[in-house]
């Protein structure tokens, strides 16, 4: 049997287990093959009742705020996962349709529904829909957290230092490696499913918005393995004191493998926390406190996305200070199409359209300076997780919503009351590049 903490584990009905031909895995969240603790959970189920697993993934073309961008980069992680899947013993099956929907077709022929753990809205409303009608007992594993959510605290932290307190105790209990279990009966299944080897194909049956084009950057877990070897090997010594720096490429780039779910957080820290040295530290903060953080806040904030998920003091300030005159206002085009009178502001938003990547730091000048330029900082809000949402490959996550609530005073604290900002943490295009200088779209590339 895989050790799998129980925190990890969530009944979310309580029916029986049934006669079936499988255990089904409905896969959304985690995106693969490898320290996949709802795979690995789908398996020690069905080898205890000598079943095979089947795993099923429904393919919407109507997923929150996706384009072809999105949608591309997916799919071809998926096609690798499905191979790996497939050379487990393991079946694979990929439907077109409202994804619990898709479960649920399959649910009659299914001994038990193991699903993975989502955190956002719509995410949870799928895995309640498909436990309330699903004729069997669904079971929800988390595995993209290196601590349960629930387990590391029971509401909204205020702040990283909160988290960070609760979390420290409990990670060496939660960061382990997951070793992959054979299933002892291996899946022939001839259940209908898409063809993954033509993803061309597969994007022509969707209907979803083609404006923003695909991107140049290889998918999937063997990509992202490999971008963290490379990372390990080259960059985790420099890491600590060259994160910040959007000239120098020291950050991992790991953040839309995670997102898509085709790289285990715990398999990152695991291997970060093996290696070690200078470093290590500082990485495991962002990877664990801050991205928990984020985790955190979608889980226990129904507003997230929203004006009403800052915090009080962050409203009332700039509420406040939403009548200060600003040096422009541009409309949501002029922003979309880079077209300020800011050339740093411009090669990052121009550099998030073209190659769907933001270095940190510049997405939080970037984020910031929206603040200046709009009508009400509600519209800052609005228009930052537009943008953020649309073009990049890592967007439409929890740390979006924190990336871009925290320009607005999410999860910081109160600074010396300014203009426009009021006492939100400003960022200013002087205090930019007295740092960094004058960053050009090039650098950027
Ligand atoms: C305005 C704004 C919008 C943002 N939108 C997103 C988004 O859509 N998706 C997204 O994943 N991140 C977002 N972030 C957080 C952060 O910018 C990215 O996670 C990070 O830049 C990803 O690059 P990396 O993988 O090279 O990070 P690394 O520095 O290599 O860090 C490793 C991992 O730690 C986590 N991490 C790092 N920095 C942060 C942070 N500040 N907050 C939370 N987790 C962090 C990420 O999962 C990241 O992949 C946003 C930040 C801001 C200020």
């Amino acid at each position: 049997m895989t050790r799998i903490e129980p925190e990890r584990i969530h009944r979310l009905n309580d029916r029986p287990l049934t006669r079936g031909r499988y255990v089904l895995y409905w896969m959304q969240a985690s995106q693969r093959a490898f320290w996949n603790p709802a795979l690995e959970f789908a398996v020690d189920l069905a080898n205890e009742h000598k079943l095979p697993v089947l795993v099923c993934f429904g393919l919407t073309p109507n997923y929150p705020e996706a384009n072809l961008r999105h949608y591309a980069w997916m799919l071809e992680g998926l096609q690798q996962t499905a191979q790996a899947v497939q050379e487990r013993g393991i079946g694979f099956v990929m439907r077109l349709g409202n994804p619990p929907e898709i479960a649920l077709s399959l649910a009659h022929n299914a001994a038990a529904i193991v699903t993975d753990r989502g955190y956002l809205r719509h995410q949870r409303a799928w895995r309640q829909y498909l436990a309330e009608r699903a004729p069997c007992s669904v079971i929800e594993v988390e595995g993209d957290a290196v601590v349960p959510v629930e387990r590391a605290y029971s509401r909204a932290a205020v702040s990283a230092a909160v988290l960070r307190r609760r979390l420290q105790p409990l990670i060496p209990r939660f960061l382990q490696p997951l070793y992959e279990q054979a299933p002892q009966t291996r899946a022939v299944l001839d259940e209908p499913s898409l063809d993954l080897s033509d993803i061309g194909e597969v994007l022509s049956l969707l209907t979803v918005d083609r404006s923003v084009g695909p991107i140049d950057l290889p998918s999937g877990t063997r990509a992202a393995r490999e971008r963290l070897r490379r990372f390990l090997e080259k960059k985790l010594s420099f890491y600590a004191d060259l994160r910040s720096d959007p000239r120098q490429e020291m950050a991992s780039g790991l953040s839309p493998y995670l997102h898509f779910g085709q790289i285990s957080p715990v398999e990152i820290a695991w291997e970060v926390a093996r290696v070690g040295g200078p470093g290590a530290e500082t990485f495991l903060e962002e990877l664990i406190v801050r991205r928990e953080l984020a985790t955190n806040f979608v889980w226990y904030t129904p507003s997230y996305d929203r004006w009403e998920g800052l915090p009080r003091w962050a409203q009332e300030t700039l509420q406040a200070h939403a009548t200060d005159p600003r040096p422009a206002l541009y409309s949501p085009e002029e922003l979309e199409s880079a077209r300020t009178d800011d050339p740093i502001w411009n090669a990052a938003q121009s550099a998030l359209v073209r190659t769907g990547r933001l270095h940190n730091y510049l997405r939080m000048y970037w984020g910031k300076r929206l603040l200046v330029w709009t009508a009400h900082p509600k519209e800052a809000l609005r228009i930052g997780l537009y943008l953020n949402n649309k073009y990049a490959l890592d967007g439409r996550d929890p740390n979006s919503y924190t990336g871009v609530g925290w320009c607005l005073g999410l999860h910081d604290r109160p600074f010396p009351e300014r203009p426009i900002f009021g006492k939100v943490r400003p960022m200013t295009p002087e205090g930019f590049k007295k740092k960094y200088g004058t960053i050009t779209d090039r650098a950027l590339l």
